[in-house]
């Protein structure tokens, strides 16, 4: 790459960081919330490291993964440089990464069974480290999507936070793509008040506005951010 492509890169990257930091402000005001209650979670899957440092200068410092051993290749090399740094796992969690997700991520985002909710309690006690958790519930009871079915969040949470001691802060959603996402946002948000949890990590680049109108405390936002995502291309 050549100095002057990335010097381009980095001068869209930051407009993109500005301009949606703008727009979550205006989603927020728009509905009588403080934008400081909405929280930028940057998707930084298969971003390659000139991407990641300009939105490191932006000022950026959460950001979500969805893969254990990419984020890990990405992010291991920073995190002794970066104090404040803050890691999401955002993506589907095997128990065999359980360890090596909580020796990394400062939240899960993704607790969806009772096996993950044993092997990451196992972890947290082993490594003594001890990420916040959420849990993902598939509002749209699809198939092939993780999460936890609405029926079977309550006992879930029950045993993750009562039996195991997770320190479980609230829930996630990816609503289905083919319906309107503001029924599966409004679903979550009162599952989450129902149980008594605070934080709803819900809206990706095309719908943050409307998650934020929902109640979203986090939003998930990667190629409003970047650009266009390439195919993953294996491990970084
Ligand atoms: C990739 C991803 C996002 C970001 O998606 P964009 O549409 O690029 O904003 C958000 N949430 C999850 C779970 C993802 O895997």
């Amino acid at each position: 790459m050549t100095l002057s492509s990335t010097a381009s890169a980095d001068a869209s990257i930051s407009e993109r960081f500005a301009a949606v930091r703008a727009s979550i402000e205006t989603a927020a005001h728009a509905v009588g919330r403080d934008p400081a209650s909405v929280t930028l979670v940057a998707v930084s899957k298969t971003q390659e490291p000139v991407a990641i440092d300009a939105a490191l200068a932006t000022g950026q410092r959460i950001f979500g993964e969805n893969r254990v051993q990419e984020a890990q290749g990405r992010w291991t090399p920073r995190l002794g440089d970066l104090p404040g740094l803050q890691l999401r796992l955002i993506g589907p969690l095997q128990t065999n990464k359980a360890a090596d997700a909580v020796a990394l991520f400062d939240v899960i985002e993704t607790l969806d069974r009772p096996k993950l909710a044993r092997a990451l309690a196992e972890a947290i006690q082993r490594t003594g480290r001890d990420p916040s958790v959420l849990i993902q519930v598939n509002t749209g009871a699809e198939p092939q999507k993780a999460g936890v079915l609405m029926a079977d969040l309550s006992g879930l949470l029950t045993l993750a936070r009562n039996v195991l001691g997770l320190r479980v802060e609230g829930l996630m959603a990816i609503p289905p793509v083919d319906e309107p996402a503001a029924p599966h946002f409004q679903r979550l948000r009162r599952l989450a008040a129902d149980e008594g949890l605070s934080v709803l990590s819900m809206g990706m680049s095309s719908d943050y506005a409307a998650a934020i109108a929902e109640g979203a405390t986090h939003v998930r936002v990667g190629s409003a951010l970047f650009g266009e995502r390439k195919a993953w291309q294996g491990p970084l």
